[in-house]
């Protein structure tokens, strides 16, 4: 069986350092906000390019987004009903982030090759009430440019990013989640920096903005026992910081590996009943030279992600051929029940509901074997 992620194998690459990490947790006898999240903070701070005192490690993912949004609106830049645009076919958790701090959600069409939010699109979904755009590096790629930068200019525009899917990647040599205003990390155990339980951080440029998000973070104090706002228990253990510190050290060479097997699947699934994924670096690769740096860090394969008409015979005919796939994701958001009673339920997108219907993701992490990675080419060219 070829598993579609296989973090038993991945986390038992560093084990011995992840023991010794946890033991060190374990004796010291302090186990939330100390020294393990500050110097996770600072490295990670130090691997993006971000300030440490504005990188603030929290509980999970979902809550770095949800706690950029309301740090904005503790600071007044935005109240509730404003809007907020955001990629039609993310993962819900963009979607909860906004709606839970009771902005609206603004469903932007992906672009049917990148899948990524369609740049073009965004300027005639801005109104006065538009206060931001979130954007997803959906499935590692980088959605960048600078036309994005100056919609965002004309319109006094916050840009937040959800790196969720691509710590490591780059746009002109600068990482995701330095590039807008704020972003929001998860280090859920299957990204591409995964903790062993849940975490997230948010890195801003904005003092103002760290600050407040560190106190809303600890309920909304700054001070012990002096609560400046009603805040939310959102903090990142002492012990996923250690484990996170001892695997971001790796992160280069994981993404590398994962770019080895993109390129390997990119060059080798030749079934015409399959649309490969598309992505600058393999455009440019074939028109200009480019550098191997620029082509291969647009883009970190959080997952790879191939469209196929037949979908669902596609993945029932890998799975008789013992390999696992998953679908990301089998239901858009506007569908799901939970926003069935909202105007999201009544939005006709035709580029997201197609995605669903065709996507599916093969294997890729770094513990494949070249092995592996050709079975499952020969089992797609199969089909
Ligand atoms: C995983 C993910 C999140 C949420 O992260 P959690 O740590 O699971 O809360 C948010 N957005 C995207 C795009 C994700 O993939």
């Amino acid at each position: 069986m070829i598993q579609f992620l296989d973090l038993q194998k991945i986390n038992a690459q560093y084990a011995e350092q992840l023991k010794t990490a946890a033991s060190r947790v374990i004796d010291s006898g302090w186990y939330l906000l100390g020294k393990e999240v500050e110097d996770f903070e600072k490295k990670l701070a130090n691997y993006i390019g971000a300030e440490p005192s504005q990188t603030i490690a929290v509980g999970n993912g979902l809550d770095a987004l949800r706690l950029i949004l309301r740090g904005y609106i503790e600071l007044g830049e935005m109240q509730e009903g404003d809007e907020v645009i955001v990629p039609a076919n993310t993962y819900i958790a963009s979607i909860i982030a906004i709606s839970d701090n009771r902005l609206t959600p603004v469903l932007v069409e992906p672009n049917i090759e990148t899948y990524n939010i369609d740049i073009e699109l965004i300027e005639k979904k801005i109104t006065e009430k538009t206060k931001a755009i979130l954007l997803v590096h959906l499935y590692g790629q980088v959605v960048w440019s600078e036309k994005l930068e100056h919609l965002a200019k004309t319109y006094n525009l916050k840009i937040i990013e959800d790196n969720a899917q691509a710590i490591g990647a780059m746009w002109n040599g600068i990482r995701t989640g330095n590039l807008g205003d704020a972003a929001g990390f998860s280090f859920y155990p299957a990204k591409n920096l995964g903790a062993l339980g849940d975490s997230g951080t948010i890195i801003t440029k904005n003092y103002e903005l760290a600050k407040t998000i560190r106190a809303l973070g600890n309920y909304g104090s700054e001070r012990k026992n002096h609560n400046a706002f009603r805040g939310v228990n959102s903090r990142m253990d002492e012990i996923q910081a250690a484990f996170l510190s001892v695997k971001l050290d790796y992160v280069d060479a994981e993404t590398a590996i994962l770019q080895n097997i993109a390129e390997y699947y990119c060059n080798h699934i030749t079934n015409d009943k399959i649309v490969l994924p598309s992505f600058d670096g393999r455009f440019d690769y074939a028109q200009r030279p480019v550098s191997v740096a620029e082509r291969s860090r647009s883009h970190v394969w959080h997952v790879f992600v191939i469209r196929c008409k037949q979908r669902d015979k596609l993945q029932a005919h890998l799975t008789k051929h013992n390999i696992q796939t998953q679908i990301h994701y089998p239901i858009p958001p506007h569908k799901q029940a939970c926003y069935a009673t909202t105007p999201l339920a009544k939005l006709q997108l035709p580029i997201t509901e197609q995605i669903h219907h065709e996507v599916l993701s093969l294997p890729i992490s770094p513990v494949m074997t070249m092995d592996e990675v050709q079975t499952v080419v020969d089992a797609v060219n199969s089909f």
